[in-house]
């Protein structure tokens, strides 16, 4: 299973610039690396937030956008597919990641900042628990995305980059393109 074959798209509830300025950028970099397609967040537009991903994915390659969405009913309201809703209160993911993933419409993954709506729950089709601990929302969404995915997520290839890591086992070597193909 490959994210050709379900496809996900995340979604960042209540973003905030002066307080989840990295930790967004590093949920974004998560989802855009263990392939989800594109994100969409909610909260205060953040035109710092959606330059750096732009600018990540202008370098490292592949198609994945952010986008900003004025609140999460509309985007739930339009989504065509299924809603997994990632918090620490839902089934635990090793119990629930088969369904989820012998499902195939396109999976909408939502992941809270701050204080989450309480209808969010009632609105998902699954909320999913990567243990009842709190940590984080890029640690959650990493490890459910390498679950549902089976690790096929770490072969992916980013097409049209310009750096590219040549892997060694010392020191850094890097492979540049002069544009972007
Ligand atoms: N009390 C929150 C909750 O419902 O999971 C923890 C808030 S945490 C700062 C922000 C986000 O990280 C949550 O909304 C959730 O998406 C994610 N998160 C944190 N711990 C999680 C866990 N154990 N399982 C799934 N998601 C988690």
């Amino acid at each position: 299973m490959t994210e050709k074959d379900q496809e996900v798209v995340v979604l960042r509830l209540g973003h905030r610039p002066s307080r989840d300025k990295r930790v967004s950028t590093h949920l974004l970099l998560a989802a855009r690396t263990f392939g989800a397609k594109n994100a969409y967040y909610t909260g205060t537009q953040d035109p710092f937030l959606e330059e750096s991903i732009r600018k990540i994915t202008a370098d490292w390659g592949g198609d994945f956008t952010l986008e900003y969405a004025g609140g999460w009913k509309n985007v739930f309201a339009d989504w065509k597919g299924k809603i997994v809703h990632l918090t620490m209160y839902g089934l635990p993911y090793q119990d629930v990641v088969d369904d989820i993933r012998s499902d195939p419409s396109p999976k909408l993954v939502v992941v809270g900042g701050a204080k989450v709506p309480g209808e969010v729950y009632g609105a998902a089709d699954w909320n999913v628990a990567v243990t009842g601990q709190p940590h984080s929302e890029v640690s959650a969404l990493a490890l459910f995305l390498h679950e549902l995915y089976q690790g096929s997520e770490l072969k992916r290839e980013f097409s049209g980059a310009r750096l590219t890591v040549v892997p060694q086992a010392n020191g850094k070597k890097l492979k540049t393109a002069s544009r972007r193909v």
